[in-house]
């Protein structure tokens, strides 16, 4: 195990360690300028400790290292929640990534040609803020959701990008990527199993300076600017489910921008909001990779948070999930509808695609 110290601090060091279940979080502040720590920061680290001490004592499946972790939902749940930045493990035998291809240091080096950008920002609060709405969640629908989690620092590995862009060639990263990403599926063929259809949040930040929720579609900016087709969605099976119409589901009074509106966060998109403004992320490769779009049953939605929703989370999660909750159980728990093939008018290339998961779920039973 290792364990970094943040560069803004310089003496008196604060330690906390837990040790459970083969997995090691050090977290270790250190304080420099008089009163620099503060008693609401040491508060927020006692308490994000706590969040994972309660959330390791549930069962849960623990990947290589306990770099990725699956805590099992309810049965009947149709909700995932994925939180991949949030994780701030650092261990010495990942080096830190590169954001070009280290002048080629690695060879077949790939990943300057990705279609995604390297990042190595953490999203904070992001982990404290899936665990808190999975727990309200649970509470408000009375199903806990299924949660998978990365607990490495994204310096370490992205598992919201492609195995190259991710991992880096490394090894040990390269094992927990493919945990994650075995993660989500078994959890989404649960959900497809039964329930039909469900839907991936996955949880995210940004410092955008409009300090808008961004939801994610796996529709870019100039999509969402025209007129955005429901098959290049990952909402996909939603809108040919739905009794809504698709425009009205994306950013109309019923969607989860408009009702995010209501409770005061302000969305795009959204009826406030339809056209996202310069800066956008529109659902990174966890979107891409595993929402409807790709042809299964379950959705999937980034959101992606502005800083002072996340850090207030204890206050901000309760509300965000009880939005949540309004949402799935409108078009998910009241709408019973299963997949029409005929009125869908689904391609063939999703008929191929629905064929063998199919038989992925008869292999689950
Ligand atoms: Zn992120």
């Amino acid at each position: 195990m290792s364990c970094s110290i943040s560069r803004y601090f310089s003496k008196q060091a604060w330690r906390s360690l837990i040790t459970q279940g083969g997995i090691n979080y050090c977290i270790v502040l250190t304080c420099g300028d008089k009163n620099r720590v503060t008693t609401m920061k040491k508060d927020s680290v006692r308490e994000t400790l706590q969040l994972l001490r309660k959330l390791q004592s549930e069962p849960h499946e623990s990947g290589y290292s306990g770099y990725a972790e699956y805590y099992p939902g309810s049965e009947d749940s149709c909700i995932i929640l994925t939180a991949p930045h949030g994780g701030n493990i650092k261990p010495d035998v990942i080096p830190d990534r590169c954001k070009t291809c280290c002048n080629n240091s690695v060879p077949g080096c790939k990943f300057g040609q990705s279609k995604y950008s390297v990042s190595l920002v953490r999203d904070t609060f992001t982990l404290e803020m899936a665990i808190t709405l999975r727990s309200e969640l649970s509470a408000m629908l009375g199903e806990r959701p299924h949660l998978v989690i990365c607990n490495l620092n994204r310096r370490k590995l992205d598992v919201n990008r492609d195995l190259d862009n991710g991992a880096q060639h490394n090894p040990h990263a390269e094992r927990a990527w493919r945990d994650y990403h075995a993660f989500i599926k078994l959890a989404r063929g649960r959900v497809a199993r039964n329930c039909g259809r469900g839907v991936i949040f996955d949880i995210h930040g940004q410092s955008h300076p409009e300090k808008l929720v961004e939801l994610g579609y796996a529709l870019s900016s100039d999509q969402l600017h025209s007129i955005p087709h429901p098959e290049h969605s990952s909402i996909r099976c939603l809108c040919h489910c739905s009794k809504y119409r698709f425009e009205n589901i994306l950013r109309g009074p019923q969607s989860l921008g408009a009702r995010l509106n209501m409770e005061g966060f302000i969305s795009v998109p959204s009826p406030l909001h339809p056209t996202p403004p310069a800066k956008y992320y529109s659902g990174g490769y966890t979107v891409q990779e595993w929402g409807s779009s790709r042809c299964s049953t379950v959705d999937a939605i980034q959101l992606e948070l502005p800083y002072h929703v996340r850090e207030a989370y204890k206050r901000t999660g309760v509300v965000i999930a009880s939005v949540l909750a309004d949402f799935i159980t409108d078009m998910y728990i009241l709408n019973t509808c299963y997949l029409n093939m005929r009125q869908s008018q689904v391609s063939r290339r999703c008929f191929s695609q629905l064929f063998w998961d199919f038989v992925e779920r008869l292999l689950y039973i």
